[in-house]
């Protein structure tokens, strides 16, 4: 049986605002350009509980509370802050799929067969925790064998909620739920299935209604049907493995000495850097490895701010790490690596935000990243693909 996580940041805007101005924690807060006709893209749990939520005008908002505080996005931060995230769930188990800004999956199988872990909520807990105590975002975490049930289940409790979903418990947790919550049907779907009596996931999982869906999503039924009841065999596949990039080294002799030390450290960076610049790798997160004399050995890891492969970060990184954690004693060997790498391509595939419009799923958040792409921009329309052709006329006229 697979243990699959699926990882949400909750509120990811309003919370990375939070993490650089920490006065903001606990008070009605909005993402969004300070124009009345600006559109939030983000409200925090306090400005949800006055009833404001997402894709709201901020004018509607500002005549709720007028003295909400106003945030303009800052996607560098959003960047960093979910590079930092995903490298902290990677620590865990490299087999993870980025579902988009502030969203991903985790195949964590592994550790209970290799029994580091027995109870997959405690593991939940302990993510959950890690990822608060160092980035201070709260995320939900749904927990299932498979990735779709996992999706669904982290929606069920925020904020830190986590939630088992399984086979067992579907038909009573997952069933009654009104359609809107399936993952990946749109509003526009949702309406046909209203207009011929399909309300909740029970009537998707019905064999009765199959035909009925057919004509509805096509070939796509077969996938929603069987979703509805559980069952979903896609593998967590990242667009590439996480790898590491190491390299370690016994000293000649054992040795205290500082500045041999540092030299064999920058030695061990600039074959890390060069190999990962060949294989065109990088990443955010860097460890060493110190071995004495006397057989302990320590690994330390740190995460930086920005994904690279760079001589300098490297061993600038190294350095810090062995200054913070060296003991004085006599030293036999030395690592040096970069962890959970990613490839440059796909770095700027997967992470960067104008790909993120296409990771997205949920309608609204797209709709609401266009506004504020539009917004950031005189000479660029941005529009969905799938209104390319609508949109048409219009895109011409503007032009
Ligand atoms: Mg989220």
């Amino acid at each position: 049986m697979r243990v699959i996580f699926h990882i949400d940041l909750n509120a990811y805007f309003a919370s990375a605002a939070v993490c650089i101005e920490p006065e903001l924690a606990g008070k009605p807060l909005v993402i969004t350009r300070d124009n009345p006709r600006s559109i939030i893209t983000t409200a925090s749990y306090q400005a949800r509980a006055l009833g404001i939520h997402s894709a709201m005008p901020l004018f509607q908002a500002k005549k709720i509370c007028p003295d909400i505080i106003v945030r303009e996005p800052d996607f560098k931060l959003y960047n960093e802050l979910s590079n930092q995230f995903f490298s902290i769930v990677a620590s865990y188990s490299p087999i993870l799929a980025v579902g988009s800004i502030d969203e991903c999956y985790v195949d964590v199988t592994q550790l209970f067969k290799d029994k580091k872990y027995t109870d997959p909520y405690e593991l939940a807990q302990k993510i959950q925790q890690e990822v608060y105590e160092k980035l201070h975002l709260e995320c939900s975490i749904g927990i299932s064998h498979n990735k779709f049930l996992a999706k669904m289940a982290s929606d069920l409790k925020k904020p830190m909620g986590i939630t088992i979903l399984t086979k067992k418990n579907i038909k009573t947790v997952m069933w009654p739920l009104d359609i809107s919550s399936f993952y990946g049907i749109g509003k526009k779907s949702q309406e046909v299935l209203k207009s011929n009596n399909i309300n909740t996931i029970q009537d998707l999982a019905n064999y009765h209604n199959y035909d009925l869906l057919t004509s509805i999503f096509m070939n796509r039924a077969f996938i929603i049907y069987r979703q509805a009841n559980g069952i979903d065999t896609q593998p967590v596949v990242g667009k590439e493995k996480l790898r590491s990039v190491g390299n370690s080294t016994t000293l000649d002799k054992v040795s205290n000495d500082h500045t041999y030390l540092e030299d064999t450290l920058s030695s061990l960076a600039s074959h890390v850097s060069a190999r990962a610049k060949k294989r065109e790798l990088i990443s955010n997160s860097i460890s060493i490895t110190i071995k004495y004399k006397n057989g302990k050995t320590i690994t330390r890891q740190t995460i930086i701010s920005r994904f690279t492969n760079d001589f300098e970060d490297i061993i600038s990184t190294a350095k810090m790490l062995f200054d913070n954690n060296y003991n004085g004693m006599l030293v036999r060997l030395l690592g040096v690596s970069l962890n959970n790498t990613i490839e440059i391509k796909n770095y700027n595939q997967q992470l960067s935000l104008f790909d993120h419009s296409e990771l997205v799923t949920k309608k609204d958040d797209v709709d609401n990243l266009i506004e504020i792409l539009n917004q950031n921009s005189n000479s660029v329309k941005v529009i969905k693909a799938s209104q390319l052709e609508k949109k048409k006329k219009d895109f011409i006229i503007k032009d």
